[in-house]
């Protein structure tokens, strides 16, 4: 080998400190494993980085767009492979050369038999980019750009420039399991992916009123949920039947207390269904005042309905464009704005209440006959797929 191209991957420092380094990282590589599922590489780990080696080059795209997705990732750099021999460096640093302005090359030399110093490689390297393009000029502490320089003990030296962002946060599955009610809008999706990205595995649940809500607005849950695995991993769907529950609610119910009770009703179904599959929390992607059903009142008077849990709502604080520009960048946009209906869509009140009674809807809620028969039919007929990158 003369020479080849390697991604080196860094990672988050701050959960790599302390008892819990060992579980963290055992994650983040089973994470970085199972994105590039179907895809032939060899998975290096030393000290402090990893490196993706002897994969496929014409690839490569593939590759960065899956691993900048995992969450505990923080950058990666591709980089040239090259065994340590001054010839080797200056061979392969001529890739990283700026077109322009001014450069530095910063060497780490952890190969202590070498005869040179660190910063006498780097002046060695830099010369010999100098002499390859005398338009440039070395700035050691404000370079416009930067070419590193890694020579490892193992005989190896590493050469790369550009650092790519990846997903941050915290590896998948590293903060427990949560269950996201997850609906054909916009906020829901979002919420799932942030909460991944402070390592919550994501389970999801989607009511539907079918034959009232399509086959389709089905269909759009399960491809929004298809969208969020590329962050999350796999993601377990249970699909519940909403019909009875819902009409029900439009025949028991005061007219501007039923979305109020809906959701009611929901979470404690979905509290269930969390209790059952090993989720410790519920996700929701409401956001303060969004609409009658997310004020402060309403949402007491939902939250009421959850016996132990926490939901967590990653959204609370924030405004619909920004909501907006996450789903955009996450790539559900296009499949939220589809037009098909979702069960709380189907008997829209007028004039939904603003600030629900919790006495009033427990009464309201009180009405319905043999509401926990069909609570426990519910859970118990949930249908479960379980949703692959490829789904
Ligand atoms: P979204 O864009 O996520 O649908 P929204 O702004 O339309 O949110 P609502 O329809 O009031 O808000 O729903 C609030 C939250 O309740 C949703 O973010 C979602 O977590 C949950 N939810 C609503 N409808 C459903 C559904 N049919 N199945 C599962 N969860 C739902
Ligand atoms: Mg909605």
């Amino acid at each position: 080998m003369e020479e080849k191209k390697v991604i080196l991957l860094r990672y988050g420092e701050i959960f790599l400190k302390g008892k819990n380094k060992n579980i963290f990282e055992r994650r983040l590589i089973e994470n970085i494993k199972t994105a590039l599922t179907g895809l032939e590489f060899k998975f290096i780990r030393t000290q402090n980085r990893y490196y993706i080696e002897d994969y496929d080059e014409n690839l490569q795209d593939t590759f960065i767009d899956r691993l900048t997705k995992v969450f505990g990732l923080h950058s990666l750099s591709v980089a040239t492979k090259v065994k340590t021999d001054y010839e080797n460096l200056k061979k392969a640093i001529i890739e990283y050369m700026p077109e322009e302005g001014t450069f530095r090359v910063s060497v780490k030399r952890a190969d202590k038999s070498l005869d040179m110093t660190s910063p006498q490689i780097g002046a060695m390297l830099g010369g010999y980019i100098l002499s390859k393009n005398k338009s440039l000029s070395v700035d050691l502490y404000y370079p416009q750009s930067e070419i590193f320089v890694d020579i490892r003990e193992s005989g190896y030296s590493y050469l790369f420039r550009d650092k790519i962002d990846c997903a941050q946060g915290m590896p998948v599955g590293s903060a427990g399991r949560g269950l996201l009610l997850l609906s054909g809008g916009f906020d829901s999706p979002v919420a799932g992916y942030r909460m991944a990205r402070r390592g919550m595995e994501i389970y999801a649940v989607h009511f539907h009123s079918y034959p009232h809500t399509s086959e389709l607005a089905q269909q759009k849950v399960i491809d929004l949920a298809g969208k969020l695995t590329k962050y999350c991993g796999n993601i377990k769907l249970f699909v519940v039947r909403f019909t009875e529950i819902q009409q029900a609610i439009h025949e028991f119910c005061r007219e501007d207390f039923m979305i109020t009770i809906m959701r009611r009703i929901m979470v404690e179904i979905a509290e269930k269904l969390a209790n059952k599959n090993g989720c410790a929390a519920l996700i929701t992607g409401e956001s303060l005042g969004q609409v009658a059903s997310q004020t402060t009142q309403s949402i007491t008077v939902t939250n009421e309905a959850v016996k132990l849990l926490p939901v967590f709502r990653p959204l609370i604080g924030m405004d619909k464009y920004e909501i907006m520009d996450t789903a955009a960048a996450i790539d559900t946009y296009d499949i939220s704005q589809l037009p098909y209906e979702d069960c709380c869509t189907v008997f829209l009140p007028k004039n939904p209440v603003i600030k629900p009674s919790l006495d009033v809807a427990k009464k309201e809620q009180a009405k319905i006959e043999n509401l926990e028969n069909m609570i426990d039919i519910a859970v118990d007929t949930a249908e479960v797929m379980t949703i692959t990158p490829d789904c």
